[in-house]
């Protein structure tokens, strides 16, 4: 076992988290992507937030 491939998979999983995460709409926290509810207001109302990879130039 290396522990290269673990930093790399932690740091793909750190990616995806960036990339991925739920905006509520009602009171605009960011919520975990596997959030149902608001885990401030407990609002359902919540968004997908999408970023790119990559910046643009
Ligand atoms: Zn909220």
């Amino acid at each position: 076992m290396s522990s290269e491939e673990i930093v790399l998979d932690k740091k793909a999983l750190a990616q995806k988290y960036r990339l991925y995460y739920k905006i509520c709409r009602n009171c605009g926290a960011r919520n975990p992507p596997n959030a149902v509810k608001c885990r401030w207001c407990h609002s359902k109302n919540l968004r997908w937030k999408k970023r790119q990879r990559g910046f643009k130039k």
